[in-house]
């Protein structure tokens, strides 16, 4: 049965539910989470509600990390640090709660994959996973077939043959028996690979497809101004950068 994986959700509650209302008409029996609910965006009480209620497994993010002060703000963007405040100032302690009970990684058996926001090799160091180079390290440091990750906000399959060659898949791709993959969903709530639309994967038993949803931005961003929220935060939905 086909499942679907959604990460980078952004407290952008418009991105999620028409990612959801897309998910649901599909035939998708479970729906996995990779981390960053909240952050940047105006909503996180409301996406933290839905993703409680429809993800199997849910997996904490930076942004999480950070608005829970797990983490410090340090190497965020004055932009992305203002965004963390106003996020942790509008969380009601029921749902700081539930964010508190996301892992930092997991793995399913059934589906023969791990599931981590960041990278497999340090999931605590939030580094990004851009180059083949990157990529061959960390097939090294998961065993299942496929690892799903969010973080770069990019969507992308990358796959690592028997032989050892990579290849890079940008859209859908049939699964290869020998082959192991590491699958970055995109983002929901803030795209950075030039399309506004929101992002997510869906996995069937012989395929691997990153899918586009169109949401309605501008209802995002009236709630962003609404919230005093940078501008330059507002304005990248738009481009999806
Ligand atoms: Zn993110």
């Amino acid at each position: 049965m086909a499942y679907a994986v959604i990460s980078d959700v952004h407290s952008n509650l418009h991105a999620l539910e028409a990612v959801l209302k897309d998910i649901s008409d599909h035939r998708i029996d479970e729906l996995y989470f990779v981390g960053d609910a909240v952050g940047y965006g105006p909503q996180p009480n409301l996406c933290i509600d839905l993703l409680k209620k429809d993800c199997a497994i849910l997996i904490a993010g930076n942004h999480d990390w950070a608005v829970l002060e797990y983490i410090s703000t340090e190497y965020f963007n004055i932009h992305a640090v203002e965004a963390v405040m106003y996020n942790r100032q509008v969380m009601a302690e029921q749902h700081m709660q539930d964010l508190e009970k996301f892992n930092l990684l997991k793995s399913s058996e059934k589906r023969n994959a791990l599931f981590v926001h960041a990278t497999p090799r340090d999931p605590e160091n939030w580094d990004y996973l851009f180059s083949v180079k990157d990529a061959e390290i960390n097939f090294e440091h998961f065993e299942q077939r496929l690892c799903f990750i969010g973080h770069s906000h990019t969507p992308v399959i990358i796959e690592q043959q028997q032989t050892g060659e990579i290849l890079i898949h940008r859209a859908k791709t049939e699964i290869n028996e020998t082959s192991r993959y590491i699958v970055n969903d995109g983002s929901v709530g803030q795209p950075r690979d030039g399309d506004p639309r929101a992002s997510y994967v869906i996995v069937e038993d012989t395929s691997i497809e990153i899918v586009r949803v169109q949401y309605d931005v501008s209802k995002t961003q009236k709630e962003m101004e609404a919230a005093k929220l940078p501008f330059r935060l507002i304005e990248r939905l738009a481009y999806g950068y």
